[in-house]
């Protein structure tokens, strides 16, 4: 509720809140389930969840059956997710991830140090299904990824003409709405503006509607 009051008070139309798969430590719990209606009037609530991968097979942790309730599901790259295979390997997985669920939204941040992908492979096959990419502030801010990184993945997107959501991946409340620290390094790929989802709060709902029809 603290985040969605913080949220408003800066000026935003919406929030989403995507708390991890039920594969993570501090996993979604009775408290997510009771967020599940819209609490503030004034500012809508997306709810979601960053799905875990899994295996290399692209299972993710979602539970089946319920996906109706969902307005946003990321895919997210965690420590849970097999390590050390190498990019090719790695692309391959996140590639059969896109393919195997189609009611995903949005990868989130995909350029992990840790976890090597082709950007050009990924990109195609998330444009080629309809997902956005996340352009994930905190890591920037936090030094959890280079700014280089986050330039190379813009520009594979743009050569693809993959969408993109600029999100702040806040885990505090004064970093809600922020994109300070990928904002000037989208500017310098000068990444077209139209492929940005979350540009204004209208486009992000229309997303959010466009991508209802795999949630059934
Ligand atoms: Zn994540």
């Amino acid at each position: 509720m603290e985040m969605l009051t913080e949220a408003k008070r800066r000026g935003l139309a919406g929030l989403a809140i995507t708390d991890h798969g039920p594969a993570m430590k501090g996993r979604v719990n009775t408290t997510f389930f009771e967020r599940l209606i819209n609490p503030l009037d004034g500012i809508r609530l997306l709810k979601g969840m960053e799905c875990n991968l899994v295996d290399d097979q692209g299972a993710v942790d979602f539970p089946m059956g319920s996906l109706k309730w969902a307005d946003v599901l990321l895919l997210g790259i965690h420590p849970n997710t097999p390590q050390g295979l190498g990019a090719h390997a790695n692309t391959a997985m996140l590639c059969n991830a896109i393919r195997k669920n189609p009611f995903l939204d949005i990868i989130s941040h995909a350029n992990e140090p840790q976890f090597p992908v082709d950007y050009n492979v990924v990109a195609a096959a998330a444009a080629f299904a309809g997902l956005a990419i996340e352009i994930n502030n905190s890591k920037v801010l936090h030094k959890r990824c280079t700014p280089a990184d986050t330039a190379a993945l813009l520009d594979a997107c743009k050569k693809s003409r993959c969408r993109v959501i600029v999100s702040s991946d806040a885990h505090a409340l004064n970093e809600i709405g922020g994109d300070e620290s990928v904002r000037p390094i989208i500017d310098s790929v000068r990444f077209p503006e139209e492929l940005i989802v979350n540009a204004t709060a209208e486009r992000a709902f229309t997303f959010v509607e466009e991508r209802r029809k795999f949630k059934t």
